[in-house]
């Protein structure tokens, strides 16, 4: 049981420490050492035992002297306070122990970064952030402080304080991170909402780090285009996103579509789309279903996607009884398709529509941070329908 085996591992590190004390005073009897705090450690050992946890933290607080011989131990019953939920707790022994003026500035470090976690455990990240900012400078503790900012600064969505820290962190550890690109495209959208179209483009400019951020990037000035009325190179970019990933066929399309309606080059689109299936039959599946969820209804190519899929499902084909259909004549046989198509989009509509390939975190929201794994880029369209989910 982890309750039972915490506090066997409590007592055995307060007995650790105790002995520690009565090998040295019986060692070096000479020198003399107060008797006084091994037998603190011995009364904390009981009450450990004897699961009196209030009166042991008291205890262990108010012990006049915290050393070198006893600093170890605090830090380990603050660790496992911390571990058992109990963070108040640990940050009462953390605080302590900072308030105690015998530490060096290695020990001091030590209280800080625990104290930052203690915070941290509680989700308490402003409080976090007061004492992981005093241990950057730390030749032991930078990185690890470091990584925690990040963290912190990623949850509170403090897009430029987190590309500062992941800057520094990245100078000491000499690795290169593609999130530094993700930082860049959320501080690009936040200007692009405020209606900032140049300061988003100066932040794509930095954004340009990692191949994750060249996707972002020019998802992000694809829109910036449309929105200025640059159709033409609105086309360009989104068709260079679907180039890179067809996962993403389901969210551009729809704007694809529109752009190239706005710049008068409807007839175009059907080549372009022509052109792509001659390249990669497999890809009419994904055009219907972004036919399918986005009732894109104004293109041939698409219809024919959408009628192929119904077609040539293996379930969905005997649940319509598609050879029956296929002898409809065009207009009647149009109708039907169009009405499993809307079917076919309430399905898709009321399951998860997005997937971490990571973890396997599911949305309805399209999300470029995994709020599971907390990676960044793994969450893609999965571009199916759950039939199965109608089916049972
Ligand atoms: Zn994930």
């Amino acid at each position: 049981m982890p309750t039972e085996a915490t506090f066997l591992l409590a007592a055995l590190l307060i007995i650790a420490a105790a002995s520690g004390f009565a090998f040295k005073i019986y060692s070096d009897r000479d020198r003399d050492l107060p008797p006084r705090i091994s037998a603190d450690y011995i009364r904390g050992l009981n009450l450990v035992l004897n699961r009196k946890t209030d009166e042991a933290l008291e205890l262990f607080v108010q012990m006049a002297k915290v050393d070198e011989d006893t600093l170890e131990t605090h830090f380990a019953l603050g660790h496992l306070f911390r571990r058992r939920g109990e963070v108040e707790r640990a940050i009462r022994v953390h605080e302590n122990l900072l308030a105690r003026p015998t530490l060096n500035e290695t020990q001091r470090h030590q209280a800080l970064f625990s104290l930052a976690e203690d915070y941290l455990g509680a989700g308490l990240f402003d409080r976090a952030e007061q004492f992981l900012t005093q241990v950057i400078d730390s030749p032991t503790l930078a990185e690890a402080s470091l990584e925690k900012l990040v963290y912190i600064y990623e949850r509170e969505q403090e897009w430029q304080k987190a590309i500062d820290a992941q800057r520094k962190l990245e100078m000491l550890s000499g690795a290169k991170s593609s999130q530094v690109a993700h930082y860049y495209c959320e501080l690009a959208e936040i200007a692009r909402a405020g209606g900032n179209r140049q300061l988003a483009r100066e932040h794509l400019k930095n954004a340009v780090r990692s191949q994750s951020g060249v996707l972002r990037g020019a998802l992000i000035r694809a829109a910036l285009a449309q929105e200025e009325g640059d159709f033409v190179e609105a086309c360009a970019l989104y068709e260079q996103v679907i180039a890179a990933d067809r996962h993403f066929v389901s969210e551009v399309l729809p704007s694809l579509m529109i752009c190239y309606r706005e710049a008068g080059r409807g007839a175009d689109l059907e080549s372009y789309l022509q052109r792509l299936i001659s390249r990669d039959a497999t890809l009419q599946r994904d055009f219907a279903y972004a036919a399918v969820i986005s009732n894109l209804t104004d293109s041939p190519t698409l219809a024919t996607c959408v009628e192929r899929f119904v077609f040539e499902h293996p379930v969905l084909a005997s649940l319509v009884n598609a050879d029956e259909l296929k002898q409809l004549p065009d207009e009647q046989r149009h109708r039907a398709i169009a009405r499993i198509a809307q079917g076919l989009r309430q399905v898709a509509l009321l399951s998860a529509r997005y997937r971490c390939s990571n973890c396997g975190y599911s949305t309805q929201r399209f999300i470029w941070h995994c709020p599971s794994c907390k990676l960044w880029e793994t969450i893609r369209p999965i571009q199916t329908f759950a039939l199965e989910s109608v089916l049972v």
